[in-house]
């Protein structure tokens, strides 16, 4: 009787301090009366999402907290709601919108979920798991209310994730957090918000592996483990799309199919004639003929009822590839000649990008028949680069650049305004940019922001980020965090979100910060403006597919041994503060990260001296080292070694110590 008192006059107490200053409180001590709430009938993002939200509640209070149905509700007093709606939240919702509401007794989690590529059975993908392939879906499935639970927790309960998996995820402990009421939301600015991953998957591994020793194989489960806890955080980043515009090489299949009854529609040669001149999948097409839209039309009519979610907001106009025939295989014929306003000494390699906008804008009209919103897609790249000099872009043209951190911005800045000038209201920005490293710290993470800040500045409505490498722990994870946050809310800064990923290393802040600041130093000063001296302004020398080893091969001009004692320094210092067990076992990874780079630093100028005995010996201590550390630090192993091999063209001389191949082809690079 008396413990019962005891405990009303507590309640009266507390509640009474939450009438003056309304929240929700979670106590430690009392999370078995607390629950997560699910509908009865949970798809595949809600159930994902309450196993995050389990997961994250587990590490700050060190205790579980339970999911049940909501049939189950009555046998607990305060509540978690995911995907239910307070009774007073009526509007709908945004696509990918994520919601939360926190109330006195209860928190409504929720968001816009839509599954639009349900798992089968008969074709499973990759996890061969129906909750983690819908959920992690990213290219087609809007998780809103998974979206909202990453909201949730980093506003209120302080998370911040700067790489995949455990160790990544920074926070503090507590046994109480109080939660003052309100309503936040989450819209994402960006349509889609992508950086591509395919490098990890099980094939990729493969491919990779085999340039690496038989060390670092992965078992498929191994494999997909990592391609998991990527996909993890990429959520945990928000990224995805709400819709599907499609950028493909659209004639791949043409000239089969059309080579006999239409020939018209493909490229007047220099040849004189109409026939494929390389591979037939990269054909060029007769941008003038008027038959061209017509059947790219109907292609799309009979795609749209096969794949109706891929096909339904737009239809590729992109050229197919080039095939290094220069202008050769571009259409000659007078019609096409007639729309491009070619420059003297301009020739088809150089520009055509009038009669492309031509196309575009005929494919337009002739599908806007069928469907009043339909886009039609284009790329502004190689000899379409330039903005149209004479066509206007129709309102519904969306075109995809593929502009340069290595470039002038000046320049990419003129590009846009250009293509602003002929009509073009919306673009996609795909740059490549994420594909230049070397395997040492480059510091690149400003600059490469700052090309994004460029293309949002010139109303890009998505990204498409090729592609997620995945060196991190002070290589480039500080890259990876900024550019992958910077698309939740396009508007924030740099200097906010390196800020975000510094905080998590609490007293020893200012030497992590000096860590990445010297790296990014030597990008600025040296190899950025060393970069920009040697190109045009557009096409890059050496941050450019398999031009690497053209930085590499100079690397004494841009790094020196002492820059790594430097940075080791700054890394000891911070060990040295009062930091959290995560920081300190962090910087620990970083420190053997720095090793690793200082090796790798070694061997490329062991390969740049050229005596093969001095090549071999640094070689093997590198990969000793890699084999002795290969689970210590979060390295992308198998591709770092196709990556040196291929785009350093091999400068560290893997080649003479006896695990690769006998043959490898390359030609899937
Ligand atoms: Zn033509």
């Amino acid at each position: 009787m008396k413990n019962s008192l005891h405990f009303i006059l507590v309640s009266l107490i507390a509640g009474c301090i939450s009438c003056a200053n309304p929240s929700f409180v979670i106590n430690k001590s009392k999370m078995p009366s607390m629950a997560i709430i699910l509908p009865d009938s949970a798809n595949s993002i809600l159930l994902f999402s309450a196993e995050e939200l389990k997961k994250h509640i587990k590490l700050i209070f060190d205790e579980d907290i339970d999911i049940v149905p909501i049939k189950n509700k009555d046998q607990y007093k305060k509540y978690i709601f995911l995907g239910i709606r307070p009774r007073q939240f009526s509007r709908e919702l945004k696509p990918e919108e994520a919601v939360y509401v926190i109330g006195k007794t209860s928190i409504y989690i929720f968001g816009n979920d839509e599954i639009n590529r349900t798992y089968s059975d008969e074709s499973p993908g990759d996890f061969i798991n129906k909750i983690t392939s819908e959920a992690l879906d990213l290219e087609y499935n809007r998780p809103g209310t998974l979206f909202a639970v990453y909201t949730f927790l980093e506003n209120e309960a302080g998370f911040t994730w700067i790489k995949p998996g455990d160790d990544g995820i920074f926070f503090t402990k507590t046994s109480s957090l109080e939660l003052p009421v309100k309503e936040v939301s989450w819209n994402p600015q960006l349509i889609q918000r992508n950086i591509r991953a395919g490098t990890f998957t099980y094939r990729s591994q493969l491919m990779y592996g085999q340039y690496a020793p038989k060390e670092f194989n992965l078992s498929e489960e191994e494999s997909l483990n990592k391609l998991q806890d990527l996909l993890i955080w990429m959520r945990r980043m928000r990224l995805g799309r709400n819709e599907n515009y499609r950028f493909s090489h659209a004639f791949n299949s043409y000239w089969e199919k059309y080579k006999d009854t239409k020939p018209d529609i493909f490229a007047f040669t220099v040849k004189g004639n109409r026939k494929a001149m390389g591979r037939i999948e990269r054909v060029k097409m007769c941008p003038s003929n008027p038959d061209l839209p017509k059947i790219i039309v109907e292609e799309w009519k009979n795609n749209l009822q096969k794949f109706p979610h891929q096909k339904s907001k737009s239809i590729s106009g992109c050229e197919n590839d080039s095939d290094g025939l220069g202008s050769d295989d571009w259409c000659h014929c007078d019609a096409c000649n007639a729309l491009d306003a070619r420059e003297p000494g301009e020739d088809l390699y150089d520009y055509v990008t009038d009669r492309y906008v031509y196309l575009w804008n005929a494919i337009l009209k002739e599908a806007r028949k069928y469907q009043d919103d339909i886009m039609v897609t284009g790329y502004a790249y190689e000899n379409m680069l330039q903005p149209p000099r004479k066509e206007k872009l129709e309102d519904g043209l969306l075109i995809e650049f593929i502009p340069r951190m290595g470039g002038d911005y000046d320049i990419t800045e003129k590009l846009y305004e250009g293509w602003e000038n002929a009509g073009m209201k919306k673009m996609m920005f795909r740059p490549n940019d994420m594909n230049w490293e070397i395997g040492i710290p480059m510091g690149q993470e400003e600059r490469i922001f700052n090309n994004f800040k460029l293309a949002i500045r010139h109303n890009a409505i998505g990204t498409d980020f090729d592609s997620m490498l995945g060196f991190w722990e002070g290589i480039s994870d500080l890259t990876y965090y900024t550019l992958a946050k910077g698309q939740v809310d396009p508007q924030v800064s740099f200097e906010k979100l390196e800020d975000e990923f510094l905080t998590v290393f609490g007293e020893a802040r200012e030497n992590i910060s000096q860590y990445y600041r010297h790296w990014r130093n030597i990008f600025n000063n040296k190899i950025l403006k060393e970069e920009l001296r040697l190109n045009d302004g557009i096409n890059t020398y050496f941050l450019e597919w398999a031009r690497l080893y053209r930085l590499t091969g100079r690397i004494d001009e841009f790094y020196s041994m002492g820059d790594f004692d430097t940075t080791d320094s700054y890394l000891d210092k911070a060990l040295q503060k009062n930091i959290s067990e995560q920081a300190r076992n962090y910087i620990q990874r970083m420190q053997i990260a720095n090793q690793h780079s200082r090796l790798t630093f070694s061997s490329f100028m062991a390969g740049k001296g050229g005596n093969r005995a001095d090549m071999v010996k640094k070689a093997n201590d590198l990969i000793s080292f890699r084999i002795q550390n290969k689970n210590k630090i979060d390295i992308h192993w198998n591709l770092l070694f196709q990556y040196q091999h291929y785009h350093m063209k091999d400068q560290i001389g893997t080649r003479y110590l006896g695990f690769l191949p006998k043959e490898l082809d390359t030609s899937e690079f």
